[in-house]
């Protein structure tokens, strides 16, 4: 098949820091999209990915789901898409497409593992794909997303992987008006959390470790925010929230959280801690409460959820960087150094 070499930004290897790398993009096939990276987010995986944290990495690796871009070239049979339009590309760039999940829009839990937009098999050109932090990339129209002009582009991008990732659960546990809903964190994933909650119209109550967060979270839209350290302050909300989004990936009790949901209610996680977490049987037993995980979410759903922000007013906060700042940024995510999302600017990228 024809290529194309462009320019991207990697690593060969896990102790390596990330420099300019060429890869190859395969040519525009009948149903491909070609898209000239404008920004590309920095998520937590791209870390855990570069540097082989959680196994089975393959390098080269060219990090980055979270891209915004312009249509430079669209194949013969592509139908949604026009040269010079706005698009966008999230976690996936393709699927099997014939499983149950493929064929009811929930591609992100396909039975064959949905492929990755980086570091997944490239079915086309052998090898691996290549993500985001680079000058182009070549997806089918089917896993390519619209993106509006009314918004920051910039502040786009990370909608593409920590929006949908805290949209698809407050959509399916049917998170509203009425509701109490608490948001565990405030980094990537609970900043997105608080502000589409509040989109959606719940009450909601932001749960931090920290005291210098409280403004922050207040300003993002935090109707209450609670210490979660504070016995206390966590006694005030026992057996009253609706649903509960945990974004927190590190080591936290999850038995604290549970007894404060009412009758039926959800702690969904999406965050993603290394370490297993005990519950307490007892937590889940009285108030018939339910304790679940989140993935992603499905194409249709992602335009869904971009579509959604564009008529909400709603990006991430975000730290614009040159591509030569994404080992410092990587440095400062380790950290919690960022507020609070890391996008980098691909025309830096030359
Ligand atoms: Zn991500
Ligand atoms: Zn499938």
């Amino acid at each position: 098949m024809e290529t194309k070499d462009i320019k991207a930004f990697g690593t060969e290897a896990a102790e390596a820091p990330l420099k300019a790398l060429d890869i190859k993009r395969r040519a525009v096939q009948a149903h491909d999209v070609e898209i000239e990276i404008l920004y590309c987010g920095i998520c937590h995986s791209d870390l855990h990915s570069a540097r082989n944290e959680w196994h089975g990495t393959m390098y080269p690796i060219v990090p980055g789901h979270e891209i915004v871009g312009r249509v430079t070239k669209v194949g013969d049979h592509v139908k949604n898409f026009k040269v010079g339009q706005l698009a966008g590309v999230g976690c996936m760039v393709d699927s099997c497409r014939e499983c149950d999940h493929c064929k009811s829009d929930l591609e992100q839990y396909c039975d064959e593992g949905s492929i990755l937009t980086f570091n997944s098999p490239d079915k086309h050109l052998g090898g691996h794909t290549f993500g985001g932090y680079s000058q182009s990339i070549v997806v089918d129209e089917n896993y390519v997303l619209h993106i509006s002009d009314k918004l920051d582009l910039a502040g786009v991008a990370p909608l593409l992987c920590a929006g949908i990732t805290t949209y698809s659960p407050l959509r399916h546990w049917k998170v509203g008006p009425g509701q109490k809903v608490g948001i565990v964190g405030i980094g990537g994933l609970g900043h997105m959390g608080i502000k589409l909650a509040k989109a959606m119209g719940a009450h909601v109550v932001v749960f931090t470790t920290s005291v210098s967060k409280f403004d922050a979270a207040k300003e993002l839209g935090a109707d209450e925010v609670v210490l979660s350290t504070d016995s206390e302050q966590m006694a005030k909300h026992a057996k009253s929230l609706n649903f509960i989004l945990d974004c927190v990936s590190a080591e936290h009790n999850i038995d604290s959280y549970l007894n404060l949901l009412k009758v039926d209610g959800t702690l969904t996680l999406v965050g993603a801690p290394m370490e297993p977490l005990p519950v307490t049987s007892f937590s889940l037993l009285l108030g018939r409460r339910s304790f679940a995980g989140s993935a992603i979410g499905g194409i249709a759903e992602t335009q869904e959820m971009l579509d959604f922000c564009a008529e909400h007013n709603i990006t991430a906060d975000i730290e614009l960087i040159g591509v030569n700042e994404v080992n410092d940024a990587y440095e400062r995510l380790l950290k919690g150094d960022i507020k609070y999302r890391f996008v980098i600017d691909m025309a830096s990228l030359k």
